[in-house]
């Protein structure tokens, strides 16, 4: 069955590659909501302040999300952060933050949603990890590790969910032009860029393209999935 109109909610939805996503999916006619939190809301959206790693604020955002357009039935986890150091210099606080970002507010968030697609017996889960997951990536242990993370997440889920319609899957960017490599150094760009067939940097677009696949009614066979989205850097890992 086709849904038109469906609730969508895509965290980290204000800018980046989450903006992208939120964008791509409204002009299909899906309903979207976005969460943003140091930053505002985007025009055209319905936007909800929220950090995601206060349990509190993401209950009110569901909330918030049902009563405005519905029960969420298209979950987006995008948000993210970085905090890069090599191990030995990395603080206690860099890794927590990017731990409970990353990973543990995406398993609150994917509880919360779940109630909801359980009750109707439909639902699509989409996590944002990074092709770092699979490659490594010198300075990012706390990172890949969250995204790593999702992994496991989401192909547990996949089982504990698929019985009743609703499909767990995971997009792995690779290096994708937005605010947050912005800042990444020549050296380091051309070290992605040289490990990457396609020979540069994605847009936030062609990763929203994927998402709407995963998101779509014509996924209904795939869960469990990584779909790596990142012109060939780390493939076959
Ligand atoms: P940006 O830095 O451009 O945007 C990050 C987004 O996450 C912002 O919308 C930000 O909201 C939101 N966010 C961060 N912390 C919180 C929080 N505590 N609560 C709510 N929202 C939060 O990143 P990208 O768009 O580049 O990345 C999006 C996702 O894609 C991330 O998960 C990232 O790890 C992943 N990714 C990105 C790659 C890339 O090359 N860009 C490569 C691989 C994966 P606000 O603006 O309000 O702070």
């Amino acid at each position: 069955m086709t849904r038109t109109g469906r609730s969508v909610l895509v965290t980290g939805g204000n800018r980046g590659i989450g903006l992208a996503i939120a964008r791509d999916l409204a002009a299909q006619g899906d309903r979207v909501a976005v969460t943003h939190h140091s930053s505002g809301a985007p025009p055209g959206l319905y936007g909800v302040a929220c950090d995601i790693t206060d349990p509190e604020a993401v209950s009110r955002l569901f909330e918030k999300v049902a009563a405005e357009q519905g029960p969420v039935e298209v979950l987006v986890a995008n948000a993210g952060i970085t905090r890069d150091a090599l191990l030995l210099s990395m603080a206690d606080d860099d890794v927590d933050a990017v731990l409970d970002t990353n990973l543990r507010a995406v398993i609150r968030l994917a509880k919360h949603a779940s109630r909801g697609m359980l009750a109707e017996r439909w639902g699509r889960l989409v996590l944002v990890s990074s092709s770092a997951a699979f490659t490594g990536s010198p300075g990012q242990t706390n990172y890949a590790a969250a995204k790593a993370g999702l992994v496991g997440m989401a192909r547990s889920l996949a089982w504990e969910l698929g019985s009743r319609g609703i499909t767990v899957n995971v997009v792995a960017p690779g290096l994708i032009d937005t605010d947050m490599t912005r800042d990444l150094s020549d050296t380091r760009r051309e070290q992605f860029l040289s490990r990457t067939p396609l020979g540069r940097p994605g847009r936030a677009e062609e990763v929203a393209a994927a998402v709407r696949f995963l998101a779509s009614a014509e996924a209904g066979y795939v869960t469990g999935a990584v779909l790596p989205v990142g012109g060939g850097l780390g493939m076959g890992i």
